[in-house]
């Protein structure tokens, strides 16, 4: 009984220990269950048999429900449901260091490894797992425990770091972008500012050419502007600058550009250009930032200026120029006037004259003033080439037969002189189309000056061939004019053709000049994209060689003008009215002598609109031919030309009208058959030139 009594007391104490035991177990399991869930943390065990062959798996419930799980058939307790469940990334990983603990003798290896688990939901999450290995006596392992913690929310930290860290590695690539830029803008602008339009804020970003990408200097912007101005600009563009600086009225600036700028003289002398940059514009596309930038312009200023300068020396020259051109053209209308007077009036008096030293005073008055004319003619052909007036004015001719006729026309002058004048053509006669008086002129040009320049006794030859020529259609025609006479010096040559250049003066060489002629001679040859050379010794004599392309054209397309009437003019002229529109009373005096001599009957009419008048007044056919002076004041010829040309009687209005006029150039004569006129005469007026010009009109002219 006793021992019952004994046995039954032990057995209590032992059910009321073991009661305690389990209830202190369900406590630390329960507090272990609570400290999982406060970890977020859940745990496992493996164990082992003495082999080492993994019997049994345990995975705790706050493991599974970590993961989504509820129970062991959802999440059965096998080693495979966790290591299937490990991301692809991490199971090598996760399981090597598995095997390697299970390997590890020395007991010292503890498995501490982070990983991604797929969650029921197919979400893989972060965990790290820590393990020990315990082991029997023999070494073999007996039971591996661990924990296994949610690591989601390091990781997201981790990832916000690593994406804060690669944004801060991006601003600083950004900045050391920016530092670049700055460092080379910089390099261009000596002082760059920052400045918010609206705050009245700047930064000065980069000054002096030092590089910073902020300075430390800031303020109030319109202030540091105007502070800039009165430092930095010199006194006379303050003002200016001033107003440019003025910031409330940048955004407003800025409206349709993206870049305002101003130059400016600072005080050091260099010069600045100030420039306002469109930084940022509101929703309104109001600038409200901008960059204010300055740089040295000097060079760039100075190339400017000096540009401008050039420009006006330039304008100046060519106003220069073209007030000369002007003058020189109007006085070739002065000039000719009286001149026509001089020369008209001594060949009148030629005719009354018997007395031999009158008429050798005659003869010298006569010389004299063509020679005076001449000089003229030059003058004012080189003020027309200058002015690029010169034009070409194209003609059917046979080449060589102009160069022939001025051979034959200095003939006498020549032999007068005891020169011989040898004229050599070698080629077919071609038939070109060429400016024959210009061609007239570059030859009588060479020719005249040869016998100029040659004493008595001399020599010249004018030789004419025809040279390979590349252009397709057109022949070149070679001409050369050597004499053997006085010749050039060595360093006058190549002076030869410009302007006004002569070897000997007039009273030194005791040969009149101007030396004109040959510039003139080169222009012409050069319009007619032709060349010429010359070859001179003193002493020896000289040799120009001129070489013009002409195209060729078919003779039987082009009719030469009918040559006037040879012989007898006085029976053409005889009895003609003549209607002379003429405002100089000088130049109607001689012209009416010279047209009653030639057998007309003169009327004169004092200006343009007196010509009209005298037409519209008289019957039809009172008048034959009307000589129309051009410029006369109140109506000019031209004006009176096309009034009569639109009177509604058909006869009046066709009558012939040529032009007679101290414009004795090719644009002028050109203008005068435009006008509706049917002929030109140059003043002075010569009578042959009228007796040839007149006659074809009045024996055309149907009565
Ligand atoms: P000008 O004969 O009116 O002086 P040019 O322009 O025709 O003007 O000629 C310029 C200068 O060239 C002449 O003054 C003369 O010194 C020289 N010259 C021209 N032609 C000849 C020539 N055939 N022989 C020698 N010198 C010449």
């Amino acid at each position: 009984m006793k021992e019952n009594t004994v046995n039954s007391r032990d057995l209590e104490k032992a059910l009321a220990e073991a009661t305690r035991n389990k209830e202190q177990l369900e406590q630390r399991i329960v507090s272990l269950h609570n400290i999982h869930a406060a970890l977020s943390s859940g745990a496992w065990n493996l164990l082992y048999d003495k082999e080492g062959n993994l019997v049994a798996v345990n995975w705790s419930d706050t493991l599974r429900q970590m993961l989504g799980f509820s129970s062991t058939e959802d999440f059965p307790n096998t080693f495979e449901t966790w290591s299937d469940r490990l991301h692809p990334e991490d199971k090598e990983n996760a399981l090597g260091e598995y095997e390697s603990v299970l390997a590890d003798k020395t007991g010292r290896k503890v498995y501490d490894v982070e990983y991604r688990l797929m969650s029921k939901s197919g979400e893989y999450h972060w965990f790290r797992s820590t393990g020990y290995l315990s082991r029997r006596a023999d070494g073999s392992p007996q039971s591996f425990d661990g924990i296994f913690i949610n690591h989601d929310e390091r990781h997201t930290i981790d990832e916000k770091l690593q994406r804060t860290l690669k944004e801060a590695q991006d601003v600083r690539d950004e900045l050391l972008l920016d530092h670049e830029i700055i460092s080379a803008v910089s390099k261009l602008y000596f002082s760059i500012y920052r400045i918010d339009l609206e705050k009245d804020f700047y930064e000065e970003i980069s000054s002096d050419r030092s590089v910073h990408r902020l300075t430390g200097h800031e303020g109030k912007a319109q202030k540091k502007m105007y502070e800039l101005c009165d430092s930095i600009v010199s006194e006379k563009y303050r003002e200016a600058v001033r107003h440019f600086f003025n910031l409330s009225t940048v955004a407003e600036r800025l409206r349709n550009t993206d870049t305002v700028e101003m130059e400016y003289l600072s005080t050091d002398g260099n010069w600045h250009q100030a420039r306002f940059i469109e930084k940022k514009r509101n929703e309104d596309g109001r600038v409200t930032h901008i960059l204010y930038v300055t740089r040295i312009v000097s060079q760039e200023k100075q190339k400017e200026l000096e540009k401008q300068r050039l420009e006006v020396a330039y304008k100046v020259a060519e106003s220069a120029n073209e007030a000369k051109t002007t003058f020189l053209l109007n006085m070739s209308h002065d000039i000719r006037t009286p001149m026509n007077a001089i020369i008209g009036y001594s060949q009148l008096m030629r005719k009354k004259l018997t007395d031999p030293d009158l008429i050798h005073y005659q003869e010298m008055i006569e010389e004299s003033g063509n020679i005076l004319l001449s000089i003229i003619n030059n003058v004012l052909d080189m003020a027309r080439i200058e002015s690029g007036k010169m034009e070409l004015d194209e003609n059917y001719d046979a080449v060589g037969s102009i160069v022939s006729k001025i051979c034959q026309v200095y003939q006498e002058e020549a032999e007068k002189k005891g020169i011989h004048i040898i004229y050599q053509e070698n080629i077919p006669n071609l038939h070109v189309l060429c400016d024959i008086t210009k061609i007239e002129e570059i030859f009588t040009n060479l020719i005249s000056n040869s016998i100029k320049y040659t004493l008595s006794g001399g020599r010249i030859d004018v030789s004419i061939e025809e040279v390979p020529c590349e252009k397709k259609g057109y022949v070149a025609i070679k001409t050369t004019v050597r004499d053997t006479g006085i010749g050039m010096s060595k360093d006058f040559i190549p002076r030869i053709f410009e302007p006004f250049e002569r070897e000997r003066n007039t009273t030194a060489g005791k040969v009149a000049g101007t030396g004109l002629g040959l510039p003139i001679v080169k222009k012409l040859v050069e319009l007619m994209e032709g060349t010429i050379e010359v070859e001179s010794e003193l002493g020896k004599g000289s040799k120009f060689t001129v070489i013009i392309p002409h195209k060729l054209v078919d003779s039987k397309l082009y009719e030469k003008n009918e040559p006037a009437p040879a012989g007898d003019f006085r029976r053409v002229f005889e009895g003609k009215q003549i209607l002379l529109a003429e405002d100089n009373d000088l130049n109607a005096e001689i012209a009416t002598v010279i047209l009653e001599d030639m057998g007309f009957v003169v009327d004169r009419a004092e200006d343009g609109i007196i010509c009209v008048n005298k037409m519209e007044q008289q019957k039809a056919g009172t008048y034959d031919i009307i000589l129309m002076d051009i410029q006369m004041p109140n109506m000019d010829g031209y004006k009176a030309t096309q009034m009569i040309r639109q009177l509604p009687d058909s006869k009046k209005a066709s009558i012939p009208i040529v032009a007679m006029t101290a414009n004795a150039f090719e644009e002028d004569r050109k203008r005068a058959f435009e006008m509706g006129m049917n002929g030109h005469i140059a003043k002075p007026i010569d009578i042959e030139n009228i007796r040839s010009t007149l006659a074809p009109l009045l024996t055309t002219q149907k009565r």
